[in-house]
């Protein structure tokens, strides 16, 4: 078996197909130079080699000395120099590469094959031993730390190698790297041997091919090293991948001021425009780019410095972008005005590029709308809908929690609903910060700019509200400790703690969970006309329609701007917390007889009414799916002694009368308590008057020339004969309240049981539609509480005991098992049933897609997600025409 391909001098021995083998560099290195493009000379060990040697405790399989010594062999042809020899050696660099991008997490060494007889070679061969022992240098520390694992004893203290060299740089005063002398670097070099000596207990290795074997085993093992492990789990790459290591001539930038090195993408990487973007710097090797020892100049001073190997540079851009079809990220070296390509590879890039470049690329020919379409990934478009934090500008985190609710704020911290609501009328910006939100928390959250909570999870109440809101939201930020009566928080974790207190400053990056104190800057969303051109494509492909979750007006006017058509769920409960409301719904829950209940209902009724009027006209004739009160009734119960007393008065009772009966209604286990439809089986009257405020509105509205197509939805089913009943009072009801009025309504319901979908088709026999409520499914089909998941989901997802939190991916294991049990049911007796999502999972891509081949008609989400469910359905379609 061959382990080794070749590349260089205008041919390779494989493409850019072959990443699995030969990882991401060696693969496009090779393609490069089939292409003809200047590339040194060099081979690659494949993949197999790594897990041969992972498997074989760091053992190599036989023969693969023997093809390294023949590789290098034809890479010394093609240099015209040879390795170790002691006038015109060679020079290799040995370069990790994985078959998934990892930028960084892995090492390479340059400069390889240099010792006191080679160095002295290179720098009369050079006549330029400064150069000489600059590379001597590097490659002395480079390999003293990769290869034989020379580091500070702590973390954070400064690397021997470094300490040594500005020990060095003081005493020569050399400012910069560049100002130290020939003899300063012969002195750091003996002084860097000398560590290695002192550090290992063995002297440093001269023989060129102990250095080699050595960088190459090195760089196999850099695969596992901890860093490249954490990257891994971040991004889903399967550790038995493993990585390539390629062995490449090297090209030098030092050699001068006609020499440079620099990386640079085919497109600016932040907006997507069509420039050549980057930096270089010259007289100056790969690592110095990175890792801002100078700062590095932009490109465009390069044309001015050495214009033609920047006319070739921008001739090979164009070329490879054309050739990838894809923006490229290209690492690159001149050598005495030469240019050469060390690198290339799709450019990562944000929301706003990737959108841009895919749109601009149709428009010049190289893609086709399908194409561009998945060439963008869904996820992404949240930082297209949101304003973020300036990348330029972000410091280290403070804390970390899950990334709930996407987007970035910066506000004054307030530790109450009430207190975000004071703060906010006077025109200050606050992030309510609490260890938990509850839904009375709602009317401070609509005024804060975003929500930081120590408790919760992706789908807690505060992450499904924020997102509805399209407001920033971070929770479970576990090192978050809240003091609401003291005013106070603090972040706590690894022995330090950070206090705040209201009015303390704080940013939130709810895309990737990250809390920073302090202000950072932002840069706003732009929505520009390439989302649009975009979405059309995406909208002739799709077969999902994309509905929204909105409960209030103007929810509903941010979706219809986004594409949504038509609202897939409308919380009606949320309608109830405005403070002139709740006082008439806890009278309701209080009520100690059916004559009381309705004597609050009708307080309530004319509120509810006018609301639903106001949905039903901004929805303009698209359905709207009106959910009857689901939670369990103490969520509106007072607490605080001021609001008991209050109820008290408007009800005529004591204030003890009010406790009790408060106490009465808690339950041990509300989420599977006594809420959904159970409200009505017990009250029918709820569901009834709730029912009479939607027929009224839509009648009023129907009357004043506007279609409305109400859809009431009834939660929680667990039996058929819940459904029977219900469907039976709420079409009486409607039809009542309509009046004749020309409103066509259907009354469905919601599955959100395991029982439900296992009796799905009992239940199809009294419902026009389905609408799978998969926060609660998900939550009874794992016996999870997703309030509670935060303790412990994390730990979880961390040790890889689950591969995503089910409550932000679909789980299509078991609850989309289940979710295709129903389907099936339901459609077994009625063959058109209409059948839709409505839990958080309705924007989530790969749940998109599960919805897409489990023949749903629509799915529905937070308004900042309809856009994303949109391509998320359209790439469902494109993907099974490639399947
Ligand atoms: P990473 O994956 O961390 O980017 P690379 O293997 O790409 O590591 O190497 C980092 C840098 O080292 C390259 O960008 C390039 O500037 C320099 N480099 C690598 N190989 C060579 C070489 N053969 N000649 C000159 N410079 C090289
Ligand atoms: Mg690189
Ligand atoms: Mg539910």
């Amino acid at each position: 078996m061959k382990h080794i391909r070749q590349f260089g001098g205008g041919s390779a021995e494989g493409r850019a197909k072959d990443k699995a083998l030969l990882g991401g560099k060696g693969a496009n290195l090779a393609e490069m130079a089939s292409l003809g493009l200047p590339v040194p000379p060099g081979f690659t060990i494949t993949t197999d080699v790594c897990r041969y040697a992972i498997a074989h405790a760091g053992g190599y399989p036989d023969g693969l000395d023997a093809e390294v010594a023949e590789a290098l062999a034809k890479v010394e042809e093609l240099a015209g120099a040879k390795f170790g020899d002691h006038s015109a050696p060679l020079l290799v660099s040995v370069r990790s590469g994985a078959p998934a991008s990892m930028p960084g997490m892995m090492d390479t060494i340059l400069n390889l094959g240099l010792n006191d007889d080679t160095v002295a070679a290179i720098a009369t061969k050079s006549n330029n031993p400064r150069f000489a022992w600059d590379c001597y240098r590097r490659f002395v520390a480079m390999y003293g730390e990769v290869v034989l694992g020379v580091a500070a004893a702590e973390e954070d203290d400064e690397q021997p190698f470094d300490r040594i060299l500005n020990d060095v740089k003081a005493k020569h005063r050399a400012h910069k790297d560049q100002d130290l002398s020939e003899a300063a670097l012969r002195e750091a070099v003996a002084l860097f041997k000398a560590e290695i000596l002192r550090a290992t207990g063995t002297p440093f290795p001269d023989d060129v091919r102990t250095q080699l074997w050595g960088a190459i085993g090195a760089v196999f093992r850099s695969w596992n090293n901890p860093r490249a492990d954490v990257y891994r789990k971040m991004n889903n790459i399967p550790v038995a991948m493993g990585t390539a290591v390629s062995v490449q001539a090297m090209v030098f930038g030092n050699l001068g001021d006609d020499c440079a090195t620099g990386v640079a993408f085919t497109r600016n990487p932040s907006t997507g425009v069509a420039e050549l973007y980057g930096e270089f710097l010259t007289n100056a090797q790969g690592e110095d780019v990175v890792a801002g020892i100078r700062t590095p100049e932009g490109i465009a001073e390069l044309a001015k410095k050495l214009p033609a190997a920047y006319a070739e540079l921008a001739r090979v851009a164009k070329l490879l972008e054309d050739h990838f079809r894809d923006m490229q990220d290209l690492e690159f070296t001149i050598q005495h005005g030469k240019l050469f390509m060390l690198q290339t590879r799709n450019g990562k890039r944000t929301g706003t590029a990737m959108v841009k470049v895919a749109v601009d690329l149709v428009a010049e020919g190289k893609l086709t709308p399908n194409e561009a379409v998945m060439r963008v990934d869904p996820a992404k478009l949240d930082e297209v809908l949101h304003p973020t934090i300036d990348p330029k500008a972000r410091p280290a985190f403070t804390a970390k929690g899950l990334p709930a609710s996407p987007g970035a704020a910066i506000g004054k911290v307030v530790f109450t609903a009430k207190a975000a609501e004071e703060w906010a009328q006077r025109g200050e910006t606050v992030l309510l910060v609490r260890t938990d939100t509850s839904p009375e928390d709602i009317h401070g959250m609509k005024v804060a700019a975003g929500i930081l909570t120590a408790r919760g999870g992706m789908t807690s109440h505060s992450a499904v509200v924020a997102r509805g809101m399209g407001k920033c939201c971070v929770t479970a930020c576990t090192a978050l400790r809240v003091d609401a009566p003291k005013k106070t928080a603090a972040f706590v974790g690894g022995g330090k703690e950070i206090k705040l207190k209201e009015g303390d400053v704080l940013t939130l990056d709810g895309s990737t969970g990250e809390v920073f104190v302090g202000p950072l800057p932002l840069v706003p969303a732009k929505l520009g006309a390439e989302l649009g051109t975009l979405m059309q494509w995406v909208d002739a492909v799709r077969k999902l329609r994309v509905r929204t979750n909105a409960d209030t007006p103007i929810d509903a006017r941010t979706a219809r701007s986004f594409g949504a058509e038509g609202i897939g769920l409308c919380r009606t409960e949320h309608m109830f917390f405005q403070p002139e409301r709740i006082l008439a719904v806890r009278e309701m829950i209080v009520a100690s007889d059916e004559t009381g209940r309705r004597t609050a209902l009708a307080k309530i009724l004319p509120m509810q009414r006018s609301d639903f009027a106001e949905l039903f006209r901004v929805m303009d004739g698209l359905p709207v799916t009106i959910r009857l009160l689901d939670p369990p009734l103490h969520e509106f119960l007072p607490h605080a002694q001021a609001e008991i007393d209050e109820l008290a008065t408007s009800l005529g009772l004591t204030p003890q009368q009010v406790a009790q009966k408060v106490s009465d209604l808690t339950e041990a286990n509300p989420m599977l308590g006594h809420r959904g439809c159970r409200l009505a089986i017990t009250f029918p009257e709820i569901y009834e008057i709730q029912t009479r405020a939607i027929g009224e509105a839509a009648a009023e509205v129907a009357r004043a020339g506007v279609a409305v197509h109400p859809e009431i939805m009834i939660p929680l089913v667990m039996v058929p004969e819940e459904l029977r009943r219900l469907r039976e009072l709420v079409g009486k009801a409607m039809t009542e309240a309509l009046g004749g009025a020309d409103v066509p309504f259907t009354i469905g319901t919601m599955i959100e049981l395991p029982r439900a979908c296992v009796v799905a088709d009992k239940i199809a026999e009294h419902a026009d539609f389905f609408s799978f409520g998969t926060n609660d499914l998900t939550q009874t089909t794992f016996g999870l509480s997703r309030d509670d998941a935060g303790r412990f989901l994390p730990t979880y997802l961390d040790r890889g005991v689950l591969p995503s939190d089910p409550f932000a991916v679909l789980d299509p294991d078991g609850v989309g098992a289940l979710i295709e049990l129903g389907v099936r049911g339901g459609r077994a007796t009625k063959p058109g049933l209409k059948v839709g999502i409505c839990g958080e999972h309705g924007g989530e891509p790969s749940s998109v897609e599960f919805c897409h081949r489990a023949g749903f008609d629509y799915v529905s989400c937070s308004p900042f997600r309809v856009p994303i469910a949109r391509v998320a359905a359209a790439r469902a379609v494109l993907a099974e025409g490639k399947a």
